[in-house]
């Protein structure tokens, strides 16, 4: 059955009415990106950068770093690719970014705020992505992981723009994040929902505990009412005159199909995952309208619990029964 589903996806995200919800692939190599690509992912909205480095003493070198990016991107000529900039610390980490002795490493210096334990590394990091950015015809958008406060995203936004990176944005993984991101859209042009860790600072449960795998849960309602804030919020700016801003998903919540709806329905634009759920993504989104993913939306949000809300949005989808 997976197979036959496979064969029938066309690259594209798109609901029963014609709506486009463009589906990307999340990746961490080349490898991985050339995969995404034959599985037909009109994008990546997910590179993970950390994964080229994994297990390296040093910092890498920007030649190297160039050449990493280039192969990553000519997979994906024409086509949008979202960089996420080092996202150290806590389940990754980089011996030459973090310190494995913090008491609470989810809580740490990791992701964006590596920036000010160890100047440098990022800026020449945006380097090395805009050098990839300028070799290669790939539609280069770059954000950082691990956003808490506005004025993270006005720093990083500028240092974006220093190294020539023009569509700069950032992830909202943090409960901060969700509900200023009318003040952070104001400095990026796009947010991206990592719902793993969004879900973990949510919840106040660690996301490598399977004894809270309960709890986290992105269909838990807190999770989905994060998101609609989120979302709120982009609106917001925009009506304040922000211009288009795109809310995106790239955590592991955008590869349940079910959820998939649900997070459409929330107003969420387009969707990264693993690539081998993108034919399954697709498939659903194609049975339900517009009209029906938002009030499937609405039902999830208002259960009271992780559960119910799955339940209750899955038997009004047919197509997965
Ligand atoms: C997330 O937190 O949802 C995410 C996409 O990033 P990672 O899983 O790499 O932390
Ligand atoms: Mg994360």
């Amino acid at each position: 059955r997976a197979a036959a589903a496979r064969s029938d996806f066309d690259g594209r995200g798109v609901l029963a009415d014609g709506t486009e919800v463009p589906l990307y692939a999340n990746v961490g190599t080349a490898e991985d990106a050339r995969t995404a690509a034959a599985a037909g992912a009109q994008g990546v909205g997910l590179l993970r950068t950390e994964f080229c480095f994994l297990g390296r003493g040093e910092e890498p070198s920007v030649e190297e770093q160039v050449e990493q990016y280039t192969a990553i991107f000519a997979a994906f000529e024409e086509k949008k690719v979202v960089v996420r900039t080092l996202d150290a610390g806590a389940d990754k980490p980089l011996p030459f970014l973090t310190d494995t002795a913090e008491p609470n490493p989810a809580l740490g210096v990791r992701g964006y705020r590596t920036d000010r334990s160890v100047p440098g590394v990022l800026a020449r990091q945006l380097e090395a992505i805009a050098r990839a950015d300028e070799a290669t015809a790939a539609e280069v958008w770059v954000m950082a992981p691990m956003i808490s406060a506005a004025e993270e995203a006005r720093d990083f936004a500028a240092m974006a723009a220093t190294a020539g990176l023009r569509v700069p944005g950032v992830m909202v993984e943090t409960p901060s994040a969700a509900v200023t991101a009318d003040q952070i859209l104001r400095h990026v042009e796009f947010v991206s929902l990592g719902t793993n860790d969004l879900t973990q600072y949510t919840m106040a449960a660690d996301r490598m505990l399977g004894s809270l795998a309960e709890l986290n849960n992105p269909w838990q309602p807190a999770v989905l009412r994060m998101v609609r804030l989120t979302v709120e919020g982009a609106r917001r700016a925009e009506a304040e005159g922000a211009g288009r801003r795109n809310v995106g998903v790239c955590g592991e919540a955008a590869a349940d199909p079910a959820l998939a709806v649900v997070l459409v329905g929330l107003g969420v634009h387009t969707l990264s995952m693993s690539p081998r759920a993108l034919s399954p993504v697709a498939a659903v989104l194609r049975s339900v309208d517009l009209a029906t993913a938002r009030s499937l939306a609405e039902l999830a949000v208002e259960q009271a619990t992780a559960a119910e809300a799955a339940a209750a949005v899955r038997a009004e989808l047919p197509v997965l029964a």
